[in-house]
């Protein structure tokens, strides 16, 4: 039974091997088991469901969450040489009976759904001539209200599916492994007996790390400098932040696109076809932005703002690196998040119990980005996975080599200056006071008469504003809930005060430059391939991906079988692309 899922693997996808996951839960599908699958972004759940549906008989329908998704999917597939295509709100109902029917005679073997097409009757009606085999949900944790992307219309799934002429088999996939999804989903989806395989949570090419207390925007700017050519997501928590960093970026001569839900359909598109065709490399984005992009070269995802919970916060950072290749996840943390976080959970009219999960939930995403144990072993642990060693030397935290700087005079000046404003106004007016500003506000409350007014003059103001969010992260200083949070001392502060305690703080991190030699075989590959996207009007990930272009660079492949052997390299794309490749290859290697 495995012999001939791998030679649909190799023969399609060009892959010599499953992942240890992937045969796990394909073996089962196999079976003929109801299956509910947890893995992680990135650990290749699409192949997981792709493989049954290419051996079963009949049609899978495969439940998506979002348009955009299925569309590329089915590109995707194409590129494979698998045929499918999608039903979505945006085919007429002629469309829509027209592909049933070709489903019907064999054309398509996978059919991908939006949930909500299974609201109307008329649709559960279409498919009533269709011997379907196999229904496959994708983000399967949509079910639940427990998790974090709700959406009603799975509730559907459930009666759609045991209303069938025929029950087909049923294979549940998602990213989120808490228990209360897991028994929504498995009640919901009404799985029968169902086998449950968790993956594997690690991803160790992605290096996690976690900054507090930094400029975010001047360390945006220089991360982005300093990785040209290299794709990145920029997560930021809002509209209008997206809005500025974008203009913020863009104004530095840097190649960057924005999305995020206030824009119109045609925006967001475009927006998001320049990012996967590499047109522009660094894309600005809420979190609206990701679900069902399957780009596989992201290299960089920087979360500017804290996301709400760490399952929000692994499953966009899961973004990265895709391929295997290495690749940076960093979440800039700011103690404002905290309150603004906070607040919008405590203004919503969700019931009490669901918000006290919520908080919870928060709670421990701000103990992520302060904890200093490896951060590898903080993730995998809050999936539930036991027995992760204590470091695994490939985090923020586990390579900290940053240099520590003695800042107690500093330090006193602004508790000082908390204490004589009598610990009643914000961040910006304590910095104001400290520089000695000529503001209005600042006069008029007499702040120019304190001891404290222009103690620290040779300092910018943002700067004085980075210490105090490092002390607030360090809990010498707190911040008061509210839209207008105030600023307060904590006890941590009186040993300072008294002489009897330092405080140090790491100084900024060294951005790695990322050198990119333009005459390297990889390099070179990878133009050839940009100019094939171009042609083939697709995103350059789809004809091959970058760990693909690799072992080509490595191996130097000198004819069809050698290139055949080469991970991601399967039937259809030799014959689309192989010459090309080869030719390129020969060129470089008699250039050397
Ligand atoms: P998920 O849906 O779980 O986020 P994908 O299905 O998009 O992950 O797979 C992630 C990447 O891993 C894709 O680029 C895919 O081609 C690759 N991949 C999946 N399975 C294998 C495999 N067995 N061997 C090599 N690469 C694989
Ligand atoms: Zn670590």
């Amino acid at each position: 039974m495995m012999d001939k899922a791998l030679r649909v693997l190799q023969k399609y996808f060009g892959y010599s091997q499953l992942r240890e996951g992937q045969e796990k839960v394909i073996t089962s599908l196999l079976q003929g088991s109801d299956t509910l699958a947890i893995m992680p972004t990135g650990a290749g759940k699409s192949l997981s469901y792709q493989i049954p549906a290419l051996l079963f008989e009949g049609v899978t329908l495969v439940i998506s969450p979002l348009i955009s998704l299925m569309k590329d999917q089915v590109d995707a597939l194409k590129e494979f040489g698998v045929s499918s295509t999608f039903i979505n709100s945006s085919l007429t109902l002629r469309e829509t009976r027209s592909r049933i029917e070709q489903a019907g005679r064999g054309e398509y073997k996978l059919v991908y759904v939006a949930p909500e097409r299974l609201e109307t009757e008329s649709f559960g009606e279409l498919l009533e001539s269709l011997h379907i085999s196999f229904v496959a949900i994708d983000e399967a944790h949509c079910v639940s209200q427990w998790g974090h992307d709700f959406r009603p219309s799975y509730l559907r799934l459930g009666p759609f599916i045991q209303g069938l002429p025929r029950r087909p088999l049923v294979g549940a996939f998602t990213a989120t492994a808490t228990e209360g999804v897991k028994q929504d989903i498995i009640r919901h989806l009404r799985l029968h007996n169902p086998k449950i395989f968790v993956t594997g949570f690690d991803r160790p090419n992605l290096t996690f790390s976690s900054l507090r207390g930094e400029n975010k925007k001047v360390f945006l700017l220089e991360y982005v400098q300093a990785h040209p050519e290299q794709c990145g997501i920029v997560y930021a928590a809002t509209r209008k932040e997206v809005d500025a960093l974008q203009a913020f970026l863009t104004g530095k001569g840097i190649k960057a696109g924005r999305y995020h839900a206030g824009m119109n359909d045609m925006e967001r598109q475009e927006s998001q076809e320049d990012f996967l065709y590499d047109r522009t490399p660094v894309i600005v984005a809420t979190n609206a932005f990701g679900m069902g992009i399957d780009k596989s070269n992201v290299r960089y995802v920087i979360h500017f703002n804290m996301p709400k919970t760490m399952e929000a916060y692994y499953q966009e950072a899961g973004r990265a690196g895709r391929d295997g290749e290495p690749a940076e996840c960093i979440l800039l943390f700011s103690p404002q998040d905290v309150v603004l976080q906070r607040h919008m959970i405590e203004q919503t009219t969700l019931h009490p119990e669901r918000k006290v999960n919520e908080l919870k939930k928060l709670q421990e995403m701000v103990d992520y980005c302060h904890t200093t144990r490896c951060l590898r072993k903080t993730i995998l642990e809050y999936f539930g996975e036991n027995d992760v060693p204590e470091e695994c030397g490939n985090c923020g935290n586990c390579k900290d080599d940053r240099e520590t700087v003695d800042i107690t005079v500093e330090a006193q000046k602004i508790f000082s200056c908390i204490y004589r404003m009598r610990e009643r106004f914000g961040m910006n007016l304590v910095a104001e006071v400290l520089k000695g500003s000529r503001a209005k506000k600042v006069l008029d409350l007499k702040f120019d008469q304190l001891s404290t007014y222009g103690i620290m003059r040779q300092a910018a103001v943002q700067d004085i504003k980075d210490c105090m969010n490092y002390l607030i992260t360090e809990n010498y200083l707190r911040l008061t809930a509210g839209e207008y949070p105030l600023i307060k001392l904590e006890p941590k502060v009186v040993p300072v005060l008294k002489g009897e305690a330092k405080v140090f703080r790491k100084v900024a991190r060294k951005i790695e430059k990322k050198n990119i030699d333009p005459q390297s075989l990889f390099e070179r590959l990878r133009a050839l391939r940009r100019t094939i996207a171009a042609r083939e009007k697709l995103p350059p990930y789809m004809i091959f991906a970058d760990n693909t272009l690799r072992e080509m660079a490595e191996t130097c492949p000198g004819e069809r079988t050698a290139l055949l052997r080469i991970n991601g390299v399967g039937e259809r794309k030799l014959e689309k692309y192989g010459r090309e490749f080869l030719a390129e290859i020969q060129a470089y290697v008699q250039g050397h």
